[in-house]
């Protein structure tokens, strides 16, 4: 049994300083340019799932509110943003990138502290990555014409965003920038229990001077998502979330004329062929599955592995496991941070009684766990068969089914053969087999010897009930347009 850290942290100088981050104890709407109360007059908590302990009460907007918060999209797309120019458009859009980039200090810290992240990976990754997202879909503001020749274009109108709480900075950014690139109004929705950054982004939209009504945070739960979907002024919807959530959405809109594109669910594989420089195939498992604690829609959460370098591969991998450090999200050391929530622990330890129950071989890192907050241990199963639910199911955690071949056509077979279709990694030495395998994997990424690259330029999204439409580059503009 590995020991528990005890209560409390231990504040040293790998710490990162939360002293001048500042939380309101209440947050409102960020509706037409102002902070209004809720019409439901209901606040919800948000609470640090490291220590349990909340952060700030909340609003949870009900329809009327979404109402409120469509009807100002709308009238600011009619009255002011479809007659800014594009370069204007661009100027707004630098403007809220910069200022992020002053305040990504306190974007870091405040994204560790609602999400469980750890402050390396929301200092490095995250935040810069959120505002490259600005930087990069400013760029195209005046030059859509030039990508998209001899067509029309114009914008939707009002774009309904609802994300996930995985990356919640960088999920907002994803969605608002191409969406004011393209001239679109918008109503965003973060996540239950990840607001505080789309809140805080919404100070900064204030200062830019965006004009009021272009960009609307209205925060709540799945009934508040639901009433942005149902609002019949609504054009587009932009989700990123659940497979299971996804489907109701693509049924709700069913029928009507909004557009939308949806980012769901992954059960990605990383593929370990023999002749793979094995220590960086390792790392790229690592990095495949543990980071952001595994809460990553395009996580590497199958691996398969040729069998001549099987028990290297394992000992490797065991080995390096055993040097992650799980804990206070907030210190630099930390690997792996905490679990998002509860409810997703629930979840994740659910799948690990599955997955001994189904007679798999189950390996954890032996780490200390801090006593309070929602954490989980690194964890490997082996000898999964390819029916398994730890092989079909998003876990949306740090475990890793691991499957062995023979041949690349049965690793195809193997790799292709669940209801996801996200990403894919590919280690080898050999150009051939990489192309060999990235066209025949059904998958929206295929890397080929790394994993979890991401770059605002490049198109994002899945095959099969990994969901539809593309997000990032020029694909994720389209989105956002009309055409003719
Ligand atoms: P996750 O597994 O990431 O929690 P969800 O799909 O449950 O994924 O949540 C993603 C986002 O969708 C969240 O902002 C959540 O509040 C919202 N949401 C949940 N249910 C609905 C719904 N029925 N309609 C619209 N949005 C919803």
């Amino acid at each position: 049994m590995a020991k528990k850290q005890t209560k409390g942290w231990d504040y040293s100088p790998a710490l990162e300083s939360t002293s001048h981050v500042e939380l309101k104890k209440r947050y409102d709407l960020y509706i037409n340019g102002e902070w209004v109360k809720p019409a439901s007059k209901k606040y919800f908590k948000t609470i640090n799932p490291a220590t349990e302990e909340v952060l700030a009460e909340v609003a949870h907007a009900n329809d009327e509110d979404v109402d409120r918060a469509v009807k100002a999209a709308r009238k600011a797309y009619t009255d002011v943003w479809s007659k800014t120019s594009p370069s204007e458009r661009a100027k707004y859009i630098y403007r809220i990138a910069r200022l992020m980039q002053e305040r990504s200090r306190e974007f870091a810290v405040i994204e560790s502290l609602d999400a469980g992240k750890v402050i390396r990976e929301s200092r490095d990754i995250d935040v810069p990555l959120a505002c490259n997202h600005f930087f990069y879909n400013a760029g195209w503001a005046d030059k859509l014409e030039y990508a998209f020749p001899n067509r029309t274009i114009a914008p939707l109108g009002v774009a309904g965003q609802i994300i996930p709480w995985n990356f919640p900075l960088l999920m907002a950014a994803w969605k608002i920038a191409p969406a004011l690139a393209t001239g679109n109004c918008i109503v965003l929705k973060p996540a239950e229990t990840t607001p505080l950054t789309a809140l805080k982004l919404a100070e900064i939209i204030h200062d830019s001077g965006l004009p009021p009504g272009v960009v609307n945070i209205v925060t709540g739960y799945g009934d508040t998502g639901a009433a942005i979907v149902n609002h019949e002024d609504v054009d587009k919807i932009a989700f990123t979330g659940s497979t299971g959530v996804g489907k109701i959405i693509q049924n709700a809109i069913a029928g009507t004329s909004k557009k939308a594109t949806l980012e769901l669910g992954g059960k990605s594989a990383n593929i370990i062929m023999d002749d793979a420089p094995l220590d960086q195939a390792v790392e790229g498992i690592v990095n495949g599955i543990f980071f952001n604690q595994g809460h990553v829609c395009c996580a590497g959460s199958r691996l398969f592995i040729q069998e001549g370098v099987y028990d290297k591969v394992i000992e490797k991998l065991k080995h390096r496991m055993n040097s992650l450090i799980v804990g206070n999200p907030l210190d630099k050391n930390t690997d792996i941070g905490a679990i998002n929530s509860k409810e997703q622990l629930d979840i994740i330890n659910g799948y690990l009684k599955i997955g001994q129950a189904e007679g798999a071989e189950m390996y954890q890192s032996p780490c200390d766990l801090p006593e309070t907050g929602f954490y989980c241990r690194p964890t490997l199963f082996m000898n999964v068969a390819q029916s398994s639910r730890l092989v079909q199911e998003e876990i949306f955690g740090p475990v890793l089914a691991i499957q062995t071949f023979r041949t690349v056509d049965e690793v195809i077979q193997k790799a292709n053969n669940t209801p996801f279709g996200l990403a894919a990694g590919v280690w080898t030495d050999k150009g051939s087999r990489i192309f060999n395998l990235t066209t025949k994997l059904r998958a929206g990424v295929v890397w080929a010897n790394t994993f979890n690259k991401f770059d605002p330029a490049s198109p994002f999204g899945g095959y099969k009930e990994s969901g539809f439409g593309r997000e990032g580059g020029l694909h994720g503009l389209e989105g956002y347009l009309k055409m003719n």
